[in-house]
């Protein structure tokens, strides 16, 4: 099957995943289709299942140590059809790009790894594929995943195909998201002294947050654009009606660290900050919303050279965070894939077809250079 077919039958699979439960779409009919491709080309395929009845594939290829793991993910974010120049779900190509939902993030990079898998017959080192679920929410699917297979032969080199141009991703910031509940004593609003006012403890409270990422300011790590960990206040609900001294408000907020600062190190000052006695005899407390993503650091300068080399790009380091924080557990990890993320999660999403141009050749290099040797 030719790359551009086997595109169009990805993106013709619905397999958005979102926090609200009527956008969340499965992925079965997704990996069903690459399951079946590869079993056809001699690919020995396992299916671990992950959260809300979906399913991540891991294929295989040859046995034993080494070899090379292509990791995508099968999820793209909900489409908005009425913002689409053509259906997002028909791979639609024109003026040297192909359109459709997820044809940069990042169908298009798992396409080129099954297209890759039809032109190869069994190595001395394994070829394998990896295609998880839910990348753009949760990142559940990769870590069952990554539990799965963890203590099993390691490969050489894993690639997460995410879009960056065929640049190498020499590095990438971790992520972790928590609520803040303060907690007061309610009242009737006639004697305000009555009660705890949680409302009045929060400029305090905030006060010390931002004293918390000013701190983080300070850590310089002149890799990334954004050249320290961020803390970002998201949301703040509190209250309920007028005439009732507030007893409670809550407050989100996400937090992307370095790696000079690491995800524990954040939490241990957020709940310095969070713990302090409060205004008024408020007090608060602080929990994670997800499970914390370390920040990612490719391990080898000689490899990432080596891939600086085959794609004609020099490394560099981003802000955003992917499932490479999670499958470097597997073996030696770089991101780097087709499409520009510019493009990914906007309407009109497409791919260049001169990036899959170069990328079909860097892939056969790469199965070479870790396949092929003995
Ligand atoms: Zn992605």
């Amino acid at each position: 099957m030719e790359y551009v077919e086997i595109l169009s039958r990805l993106v013709a699979c619905h397999t958005a995943s979102s926090v609200d439960p009527r956008l969340n779409e499965g992925n079965r009919d997704l990996i069903g289709f690459a399951a079946d491709l590869l079993e056809l080309n001699g690919f020995m395929v396992r299916l671990v299942e992950a959260p809300d009845d979906k399913l991540c594939l891991f294929a295989r290829l040859g046995a034993g140590p080494g070899g090379l793991l292509l990791c995508g993910h099968s999820d793209t974010v909900p489409a908005d059809p009425a913002a689409w120049s053509t259906d997002p779900h028909t791979l639609t190509q024109r003026d040297g790009r192909l359109y459709g939902l997820g044809a940069c993030d990042m169908k298009g990079f798992i396409a080129a790894a099954l297209s890759l898998a039809q032109r190869v017959s069994e190595p001395p080192r394994p070829l394998s594929i990896a295609i998880t679920s839910d990348e753009e929410t949760s990142m559940a699917g990769v870590r069952a995943l990554v539990a799965e297979l963890e203590g099993a032969e390691s490969p050489s080199l894993v690639v997460v195909g995410e879009p960056t141009s065929l640049v190498p991703i020499a590095a990438h910031k971790g992520y972790l998201a928590g609520e803040i509940t303060v907690r007061g004593r309610a009242g009737h609003s006639s004697n305000p002294a009555a009660g705890a006012n949680a409302i009045l403890a929060c400029p305090g409270l905030i006060g010390r947050l931002e004293g918390v990422a000013h701190a983080l300011m300070a850590r310089r790590d002149p890799r990334f654009g954004v050249p320290y960990t961020t803390l970002n206040l998201g949301t703040i609900h509190g209250g309920d009606i007028e005439n009732r001294i507030c007893d409670e408000v809550r407050l989100t907020f996400d937090a992307r660290p370095t790696g000079v600062v690491g995800c524990d190190e954040v939490w241990e000052m957020v709940s310095m900050a969070v713990t302090a006695p409060l205004e008024g005899g408020c007090s608060a407390s602080v929990r994670p919303l997800y499970p914390d993503i370390e920040p990612f650091a490719s391990p080898d300068p000689g490899l990432l050279r080596r891939l600086e080399e085959g794609s004609g790009c020099a490394a560099r380091c981003v802000d955003y965070c992917t499932e490479a924080s999670f499958l470097k557990r597997l073996g030696p990890c770089v991101v780097m894939g087709p499409g520009d993320i510019a493009h990914a999660h906007q309407p009109d999403e497409f791919l260049p077809l001169a990036d899959v141009e170069r990328l079909m050749p860097l892939l056969e290099r790469l199965f070479g250079e870790h396949c092929m040797a003995s």
